[in-house]
């Protein structure tokens, strides 16, 4: 990557749920894991999800027969429970990402200087649909420091 500048992968939240996405446990409050069942061929979003929790043994599953899944806000789709990365923000707005990917595609979009759009699929990618308080040039300073602050508390327990 050219220094400053961001060019759109022309990812989407859908590729970013085919990794482990981090949740809080709704026993314990650790942080617990949603696994994606990997089924090749067929959409990410059909896939089938289980949630396990190391610190407490809490376990679940999901599959698609049990409910839509739910896109586009601080929870995981599957399961709705809270996303363990999620960090208030720029007078009350909520900051979130799925996982690690998830963290460093917003931090490169909002550090970069220059924002070139997917070339293929324009206004559908992730980064393309950011709400406008998150990419506004006035917050970045403070979005960038909350990205490298949810990053740490991905690495050690507590929050
Ligand atoms: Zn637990």
């Amino acid at each position: 990557m050219v220094e400053g500048r961001f060019r759109d992968p022309g990812t989407g939240l859908y590729e970013l749920a085919a990794q482990d996405i981090g949740v809080v446990c709704p026993r314990c409050g650790s942080r617990a894991v949603v696994t994606p069942r990997r089924v090749d061929g067929s959409p990410v979003s059909s896939w089938s999800r289980r949630f396990g929790c190391t610190a407490c043994g809490s376990s679940a599953s999901w599959a698609p027969a049990d409910g839509a899944s739910l896109w586009g806000g601080p929870v995981d789709p599957f399961f709705r429970l809270p996303l363990w990365l999620t960090a208030q923000c720029c007078g009350g707005r909520t900051l979130w990402a799925f996982n690690d990917t998830h963290l460093t595609l917003l931090e490169d979009y909002v550090a970069a200087r220059l924002r070139e759009r997917a070339t293929d699929r324009p206004g559908l990618t992730l980064v393309a649909r950011l709400p406008a308080w998150l990419t506004a040039a006035k917050h970045r300073d403070e979005v960038l420091r909350v990205i490298a602050r949810l990053r740490r508390s991905q690495a050690g327990p507590g929050r």
